[in-house]
């Protein structure tokens, strides 16, 4: 059914509602929308303001809120109160962000190190949530504006690299500014989509996506098959960027130049000053050789290309060794990329161009603006999902292994690392002890064999269970990862149908290192969580043992000799005994003892109870 609505400012209807595509970036964010005639895909600018909205949030004397081109420009005059790079807060804690702290001219808080960083503007606080929700306003209002209609759904791209809590984050964001999120989508992926590729589902095609903004670096190696966007590794630098060519042609001038290197350090208009002429040499410089300008009107700049190239060699190399460890994960030559694609302002530095198609022996896709192509494949997704093409799937990889905690804090992984999302599995699991009304389930993400060493996502009780032995409810516990890899985990006990689900939105995100070191940490310790798992399991099977006898032997004593009883106990204590030794052997040892001796009762109990049911009534 189409949507109807109703345009304000002509107050005529209009048939169709357009769903936008944003690209909510770390330094700059665009919207974007397919034009309806043409049907092909542009950078909304309203205005005539351009495409690029600087994602800068200025708070002002007066409690209004600035955002883009105008926030950007009280960074150095009023900067506890001109939020950027919000994008790198999202979903993170302080312990996450705490030792970049220095980066950030505003105030980060510390109260809580595990639970989601704030923001202190003036006496009020924000969540980066709320921050780039602000964002999000105004690409809104600047698409309804110019546009001319309602616009309350979006596609928002993110890194390949964002994990749940910062997808989420990402949602909320767009909730916040009133904006129903369609989906969460991969920047790369939008970037490959933006230059049609994955659209002919019979296409196959290996693809790099280097995307080098403002702050950040990210290398991506997708697969895209049957329409399926699969994402084969991702690598970058999460502080690395075009602001470093700016700091380095600053560096430059302040060592050339006594005037500037005498007063830098007390001017904050000159340090202003400083940062614009760089960036504006930068950009002059990736079209001509030379750049010439003046600094406050009075002090003369200058730089050439090839010093400029000097500079930021360095960094350049860096982002190519990058690229090397992305193909090297995903296990490909370079030979092996159909096409190399190109994204984010500063792939427009001509050594950067260079540096790309080098390493990967052919020329890099340039042909789309590198700043709008995000946007661009992002109003393609949008126009998919408001179902005016043919359905592409867009399917993503979990990094990492999603699982519950069992007896003895065992991880017991239900969605295993790198399962193409979205995707869904469950497991069956009962009770321990009689009567068991409750159940704790715990969920993990990680790849240790003891979910302490793991990461705790959520938690919740599965309340009600009918009183039932040990072992007779059925509780299914079921894993849903939809495709923006945010994870719902349901339990259901099947015989009496108590249900319980939770929508994972974990306390505090996990940085790109951090997934890194938790699966480098699960190779080294991989033989040490071996041994700890088995220990932990033969203790977790003595324990029940010891349930089962115990409760049986107050149950049916009566069926029991003296001397049976006797040495029960003594297996009894054995058993006891030798669980806290921490060995397998010795606990496992004791549990068979004691199954051989008391194996036989079980059968005897029945035996006896048949016989009296039998005799209770009369066969004819
Ligand atoms: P992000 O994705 O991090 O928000 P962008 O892709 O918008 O960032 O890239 C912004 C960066 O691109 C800035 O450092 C900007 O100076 C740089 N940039 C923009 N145009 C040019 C150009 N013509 N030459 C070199 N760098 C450029
Ligand atoms: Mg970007």
């Amino acid at each position: 059914m189409a949507k109807v609505a109703i345009n304000l400012s002509t107050g005529s209807i209009q048939q169709e509602e357009v769903i936008v595509g944003i690209d909510l970036g770390t330094t700059n964010s665009l919207v974007a929308y397919i034009h309806p005639e043409d049907k092909k895909p542009i950078a909304i600018n309203d205005q005539g303001r351009g495409t690029i909205v600087p994602s800068v949030v200025h708070f002002t004397q007066t409690g209004e809120t600035i955002v883009g081109t105008e926030a950007k420009d009280y960074l150095t005059t009023d900067p506890a109160k001109t939020i950027y790079s919000v994008k790198r807060l999202l979903g993170k804690s302080y312990k996450d962000v705490g030792e970049h702290k220095d980066y950030f001219g505003y105030k980060i808080i510390d109260d809580d190190s595990e639970g989601l960083v704030k923001i202190r503007v003036g006496d009020k606080f924000y969540s980066p949530i709320e921050l780039s929700a602000e964002i999000l306003k105004e690409l809104r209002e600047r698409a309804e504006h110019s546009l001319k209609t309602p616009v309350n759904r979006a596609v928002i791209t993110v890194p390949a690299y964002f994990n749940d809590s910062q997808r989420q984050a990402t949602r909320d964001a767009g909730k916040l500014a009133g904006l129903e999120v369609l989906r969460i989508v991969n920047e790369p992926t939008a970037a490959a989509l933006a230059y049609g590729i994955g659209i002919d589902q019979n296409e196959e095609k290996t693809v790099a996506v280097y995307d080098l903004g403002g702050g950040t670096f990210d290398i991506s190696i997708l697969s895209i098959h049957q329409g399926i966007f699969e994402v084969l590794s991702t690598n970058g630098n999460t502080y690395l960027g075009g602001d470093d060519f700016d700091r380095a042609i600053i560096n430059h001038w302040i060592q050339e130049n006594q005037l500037i290197a005498d007063t830098v350090n007390e001017d904050k208009n000159l340090q202003q000053e400083l940062r614009l002429r760089a960036e504006e040499a930068k950009k002059t410089l990736s079209s001509q050789p030379a750049y010439t300008g003046t600094i406050n009107g009075t002090i003369d700049c200058h730089i050439e290309r090839h010093t400029f190239e000097t500079l930021i060699a360095p960094t350049v190399a860096r982002t190519i060794e990058s690229c090397r460890m992305a193909m090297a994960d995903a296990k490909l030559q370079p030979e092996q990329i159909d096409a190399v694609i190109m994204v984010g302002g500063s792939t427009r530095v001509p050594m950067v161009y260079e540096a790309v198609s080098e390493f990967f022996g052919k020329p890099a896709n340039n042909t789309l603006n590198p700043d709008e192509v995000v946007s661009l494949g992002a109003a393609i997704q949008a126009d998919i999902l408001a179902g005016n093409r043919k359905d592409i799937l867009l399917l993503d990889v979990t990094p990492l292994t999603l699982g519950i905690e069992t007896m003895g804090g065992l991880m017991d992984s239900i969605i295993p690392r790198n399962s193409k999302i979205p995707t869904k599995a469950g497991r069956q699991y009962t009770t321990s002890i009689d009567g068991q009304v409750n159940m704790k389930i715990s969920v993990y993400q990680g790849e240790r064999d003891l979910v302490q060493e793991n990461r705790k996502l959520a938690e919740f009780d599965l309340k009600g269970i009918p009183a039932m032995p040990a072992g007779f409810p059925k509780v299914d516990v079921n894993f849903i990862l939809n495709a923006d890899g945010i994870l719902k985990v349901e339990a259901i006990e099947l015989r009496s149908g108590v249900r319980q689900e939770v929508e994972v939105k974990p306390q505090y995100g996990l940085t790109d290192e951090q997934v890194e070191q938790m699966l480098m940490d699960s190779i080294t310790h991989a033989r040490d969580d071996v041994n700890t798992r088995m220990v932990i399991e033969a203790r977790t099977t003595a324990e029940q043992m010891l349930y089962q006898v115990e409760r049986f032997v107050e149950k049916n004593g009566q069926h029991l000799t003296a001397e049976e009883i006797e040495l029960t106990r003594t297996n009894l204590q054995n058993l006891k005994d030798a669980l806290p030794s921490g060995d397998k052997n010795t606990i496992l040892k004791a549990v068979d003892i004691l199954e051989e001796q008391t194996s036989p009762f079980a059968e005897r109990v029945m035996q006896i109870s048949i016989k009296q049911a039998m005799a209770g009534k009369k066969i004819e």
